[in-house]
């Protein structure tokens, strides 16, 4: 990483508040595969085992030694003991859209509480992750940000729960039929950039071939931030073409200082820059999301001022309409505000889409669950 500046001062507190977790145990997506290998010879097993539990886990997703049939029964239960623990154990389960939406409550090892989603459409599957327990970025209109961060994921906490997405695809439990994980977004809980070593390293595994990897296409995974200037360019020099995705919410300082309030340490004008830095660098096309808030950043001089800033650059919008957060004055807006705003933007060149809200009965993807519980 190229800036060791404090990422967030203004939520300091609450990082110094949270409880001190343990590390998560070790685990083999935690490791480069030279690693893997040696972690087997430290324990007096053969290094090329390393490649056959690799395989089982990213390519038959199977986490349970005794599906591990070319390897010696004997052997099993030492192997997933250095290269396999537990880290997530499902507590709760819910689906909706009629099968074809499901959403995983985890436990980890120290009690952490995170959730993803699994969203079949006709075309793919995608699945929305988790980067931290917790977030420390506060903002205000977000049900993970209102309790601070807890801790970050291990790469490995990361990847395990598309690993276990790709296992239910496997199994048959999603409508559909079997199928195979396409789309992965870091939309869960957390700050992807701000914990960035684990996320880029989870990044590498993800898009890795087999068996050292799951094999995903880095154009189907998308990293969504609220604007950690000096981590996304370290992003970009990772040289992976994944899709970033900047949460805007506001096209002027004054408003996003409140709605993201990382704004008071990098502006609009320069989290914009590192974002078309970062399109030009990868050639891929950057999201810009908004979540459309009533009577807060609604407003027709705002999709003006929106559309002023982003005309002539890769990029799309992808407009959000607020999911209410309980206890939250603020709502969704008006459906005339919404169709104005989409109508200002496509009027000045912008490509825009809204987001459909899948899993909003279970509270997909905003960190209800989590914090419900
Ligand atoms: N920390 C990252 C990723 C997690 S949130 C980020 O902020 O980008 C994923 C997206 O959901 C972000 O754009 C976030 O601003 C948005 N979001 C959070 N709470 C929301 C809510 N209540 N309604 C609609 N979108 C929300």
């Amino acid at each position: 990483m190229s800036d060791a500046q404090p990422l967030v001062p203004a939520v300091g507190e609450l990082i110094l508040e949270a409880p001190r977790r343990g590390k998560p145990p070790q685990h083999l997506a935690d490791l480069t595969p030279e690693q893997r290998r040696e972690a087997l010879q430290q324990a007096g097993l053969p290094a090329y085992r390393a490649e056959q539990v690799s395989r089982h886990l990213f390519v038959h997703h199977g986490a349970d030694p005794a599906t591990w049939t070319d390897i010696p029964a004997a052997d099993r239960e030492r192997l997933a003991a250095a290269l396999t623990p537990q880290l997530l154990t499902a507590v709760r389960r819910l689906e909706c859209d009629n099968g074809t939406t499901h959403k995983t409550l985890w436990r980890l090892h120290d009690g952490s509480l995170v959730e993803s989603v699994l969203m079949r459409y006709t075309d793919r599957v995608t699945m929305c992750i988790s980067s931290q327990a917790g977030c420390g970025m506060n903002c205000p209109f977000c049900a993970t940000g209102q309790n601070g961060l807890t801790r970050n994921l291990s790469a490995a906490e990361i990847i395990m729960q598309v690993v276990d997405g790709a296992r239910s695809l496997d199994a048959g439990e999603v409508a559909g039929g079997p199928g195979r994980v396409s789309n992965i977004v870091f939309m869960g809980m957390g700050e992807p950039l701000a914990n960035f070593a684990a996320v880029s390293h989870a990044l590498r595994v993800l898009t890795a071939p087999a068996p050292h990897g799951l094999g995903i296409s880095a154009r189907g995974i998308t990293v969504s931030t609220v604007g950690l200037v000096p981590r996304i360019r370290d992003l970009a020099d990772m040289g992976l073409p994944v899709t970033l995705a900047l949460s805007l919410h506001a096209p002027d300082d004054e408003l996003r200082d409140t709605l993201v309030p990382v704004n008071n340490r990098w502006k609009v004008a320069e989290v914009l820059g590192a974002v078309w830095d970062y399109a030009e660098k990868t050639k891929r096309r950057v999201s810009i999301e908004y979540a459309l808030i009533r009577d807060i950043n609604d407003q027709a001089w705002r999709a003006d001022l929106l559309a002023d800033r982003l005309r002539g650059r890769l990029a799309h919008v992808n407009l959000i309409p607020l999911n209410p957060t309980p206890g939250s004055k603020w709502t969704a807006s008006r459906p005339e505000d919404e169709r104005e705003f989409v109508r200002r933007l496509e009027a000045k060149g912008i490509a825009v889409t809204v987001r459909d809200t899948r899993g909003r009965e279970i509270d997909g993807a905003c960190g209800q669950l989590a914090a419900a519980e």
